[in-house]
């Protein structure tokens, strides 16, 4: 800097008075949502989440329980105050760096914290959230409210994808996941599992506290509470990955001989995708179920798993669609919910795969007959990788941006893919994307980018023209595929 010229000197001179950007600009409330273009009041701006720890506390049957969410974070702005999303449960205190601070929710699913002193950019903070809230007995009608639900003396979540804000404080977006620890507390006559090693298990009066810590990302979506009359089985998967299994303590002899199928699965996709991302795999087999791929702990419905339940609901693939799920979505998040087809476009993709090879069906086949059963009318919520959230209407808003778009139309835009690059290159592709973004977020961009870069050629063209299209394009190599018409 000494020996610069006096020109260069004055310049930098006049640099320093003309740049007002060198004050700190004022503090200011950060963004409702981070800008997801399906759901804008998801996950929260001004701050990324560092980690997270959520306590659970069930009292008496179940009906009830209080809750804590302590996030550490880093401010990326100056923060006069800062949202986290909560829709129903009640707010019993809030505190900012250990200091009481000022809240009020919104009808939106706002939680907006205004602490007593701003937080600076850069700055780490923690906002600890108390809440308490009832759970309702889950109706055979219904029995599927977005959260927690309670059925028969099991209380299991299913949050997928804006349900986490229904339990306590979260920031509840796939793009702002965090290690997680998880503390369950519950009267000693039921058991308890969440996602991640369990770490410690105490036992005060009446009551259990369980301690799980997942130290790998996972998004509030993806998180597991079980809570139920069942016994934790214990195995080892490929290369002694620890699996654990949660089933009716009723049903074990039941249920027990199909849980290999998990093992099975990751073998299957290990040797496509490269090595499963997780530290553990395994199940929550519930009373209730629904399959979802709660992160290292996906949740089955026990009827489903009992060897007639097993046989007559193709379980098999079920099971390898989920598991499929811990590379695509759960290890590589969504950055925008725009992106869910390269979850569920994925899953399917595999789950055909693996169905072509298990059970003898042509996996081409298999796609022509959705491509020219279904066709256009994959596309009615929209492009595949940009569905319109207004078609979504009602109840069903709450699960937008899920449609068969993002699913059958992912798998066949995949294997567009699949037909124009060959065989080896799509597989070099896909082992790339899950090897760059493992642990992370990305997007339908960064797909596009990366699948170019590994077949060194501009694939944009023909990706965008598959995902952002109002029409399925015609299917590389497959003249003959007649799309069909939109209805
Ligand atoms: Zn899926």
């Amino acid at each position: 800097m000494l020996k610069r010229s006096v020109a260069a000197a004055v310049a930098l001179t006049t640099l320093t008075f003309t740049l007002p950007a060198q004050a700190a600009p004022p503090p200011a409330a950060g963004a409702i949502g981070i800008g997801d273009r399906v759901w804008p009041e998801l996950g929260n701006g001004g701050y990324d989440v560092l980690d997270q720890r959520l306590d659970l506390r069930f009292g008496k049957g179940l009906t009830a329980y209080t809750a804590t969410t302590t996030l550490a974070a880093r401010a990326t702005q100056n923060l006069s105050a800062f949202d986290l999303d909560l829709l129903g449960p009640k707010v019993t205190a809030v505190k900012v760096n250990g200091v009481p601070a000022a809240w009020k929710t919104t009808p939106q699913g706002e939680l907006v914290i205004t602490p007593v002193k701003p937080v600076r950019r850069h700055l780490r903070f923690t906002v600890r959230v108390d809440v308490r809230n009832n759970l309702p007995e889950a109706s055979e009608s219904d029995p599927f409210p977005a959260g927690l639900q309670r059925y028969h003396g099991w209380v299991q979540t299913t949050s997928q994808p804006s349900g986490a804000r229904r339990i306590l404080a979260v920031s509840d977006h796939p793009a702002q996941k965090a290690p997680a620890t998880f503390s369950v507390t519950a009267p000693s006559t039921v058991n308890s599992i969440a996602n991640g090693k369990l770490v410690s298990v105490r036992a005060s009066g009446a009551s259990t506290t369980r301690v799980f810590r997942e130290s790998r990302k996972i998004a509030p979506e993806l998180m597991q509470f079980g809570l139920g009359p069942f016994t934790v089985l214990h195995a080892t998967g490929p290369h002694g990955l620890p699996l654990r299994y949660a089933v009716p303590a009723a049903q074990v002899k039941d249920i027990e001989p199909q849980l290999a199928s998990f093992d099975r699965s990751i073998r299957f996709l290990e040797k496509r995708l490269g090595r499963f991302p997780g530290a553990e795999a395994g199940s929550y087999v519930s009373a209730l179920g629904g399959e979802l791929e709660t992160q290292g702990l996906t949740l089955m419905a026990a009827d489903v798993m009992t060897k007639e339940g097993f046989e007559n609901n193709g379980t098999e693939a079920v099971v390898l669609h989920e598991v499929a799920h811990e590379w695509f979505g759960n290890s590589v998040s969504p950055k925008d919910w725009s992106d869910l087809w390269l979850n569920e476009g994925q899953a399917v993709y595999y789950e055909r795969v693996f169905a072509a090879g298990t059970w003898g069906h042509d996996f081409a086949e298999s796609l022509r007959e959705t491509y020219e059963s279904q066709g256009n009318n994959l596309l009615v919520n929209g492009p595949i990788a940009k569905p319109d959230p207004k078609t979504w209407t009602g109840h069903e808003a709450d699960v937008r941006p899920y449609s068969s778009g993002a699913y059958q139309g992912g798998a066949l835009a995949l294997f567009a893919l699949h037909e124009t690059v060959g065989a080896r290159t799509f597989e070099a592709i896909e082992r790339a994307w899950v090897r760059k973004y493992a642990n992370a977020s990305a997007g339908t961009e960064d797909f596009i980018a990366l699948a170019s870069r590994v077949a060194g050629r501009d694939l944009g063209p023909l990706l965008r023209s598959w995902l952002y299209g109002t029409t399925l394009p015609a299917m590389p190599g497959h003249p003959d595929w007649k799309v069909g018409p939109k209805s």
